[in-house]
C-alpha cells in the first residue's frame, strides 16, 4: 500500500521526487551524524529492542537510558556527548538502533527539501557517494520515519510545534539543521 505520505509527495512538490533519488552510501568509521547536537527520539519498539539486545527489562533500560514525556520518548544525554551508545568503535547497539538513527539522512525534512539536504551533506561524507537510492527506497525510508513518529509530522502539536518547527534541537552554524528535530543517526556501527 501507497502510504497517503507518499502520494501527497508524488503528486506536490519533493526534492528527492524532483532529482529521482539520491547516491549514498554509510562511510565506514564515521560517525558524524551521532555527534550532532540534539536528541535520540525512540518509539516503544526501538525502547524494547535495544533492551533485549542488551538484556536488559525495558524497564530498566527506560530507568537508566531514557527520558519520557507525555508525547515522546528521547535518549538520556550524557554531559560529555551526545549519545549514551556512541563509542570510539561506533554505535554500540548498532543492531537495534532507533529508527531515526537507522533512517538517517533520508528524513522527510531532509529528502524533500534541496537547501536541508545539502546541508547535510556538508556533515555526512556518504551523501553523494556510492550506489543510486532509488526514490521508492528514499520514500519508503521517510515514510516510516514519519509513521515511526507520528507527533513530529502529523498533526501540528505543541510537541511539534517544539520540536519540529524551526529553530529547534540541531543546535549548529547550519540553518538546515536547525531545521531537523534532531541529529545524531548513523548507518555505521
Ligand atoms: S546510531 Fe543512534 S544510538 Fe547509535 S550511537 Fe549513533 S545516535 Fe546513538
Ligand atoms: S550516515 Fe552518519 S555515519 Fe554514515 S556517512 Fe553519514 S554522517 Fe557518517
Amino acid at each position: 500500500m501507497v502510504a497517503p505520505f507518499t502520494r501527497e509527495w508524488k503528486s506536490g512538490h519533493c526534492y528527492a521526487v524532483s532529482v529521482g533519488g539520491f547516491r549514498f552510501t554509510c562511510i565506514r568509521g564515521c560517525t558524524a551524524c551521532c555527534d550532532q547536537r540534539g536528541f535520540v527520539y525512540l518509539t516503544e519498539a526501538d525502547l524494547k529492542r535495544a533492551a533485549a539486545f542488551l538484556g536488559m527489562t525495558a524497564r530498566a533500560f527506560e530507568r537508566l537510558y531514557v527520558y519520557r514525556t507525555r508525547h515522546l520518548l528521547r535518549l538520556r544525554k550524557p554531559r560529555a556527548s551526545q549519545c549514551p551508545f556512541l563509542t570510539a568503535n561506533g554505535c554500540s547497539i548498532h543492531p537495534a538502533k532507533p529508527t531515526q538513527c537507522r533512517t538517517f539522512p533520508f528524513w522527510p525534512e531532509l529528502v524533500g527539501d534541496a537547501a536541508a539536504w545539502k546541508e547535510t551533506a556538508q556533515y555526512c561524507p556518504g551523501i553523494g557517494q556510492g550506489r543510486l537510492i532509488s526514490i521508492e527506497n528514499v520514500l519508503r525510508r521517510a515514510n516510516e520515519m514519519r509513521e515511526s513518529y507520528p507527533e513530529m509530522y502529523e498533526p501540528r502539536t505543541a510537541v511539534q510545534t517544539r520540536t519540529y518547527s524551526r529553530p529547534i534541537r540541531r543546535a549548529s552554524s547550519s540553518s538546515s539543521r536547525q531545521r531537523s528535530y534532531s541529529a545524531r543517526t548513523t548507518s555505521s556501527p
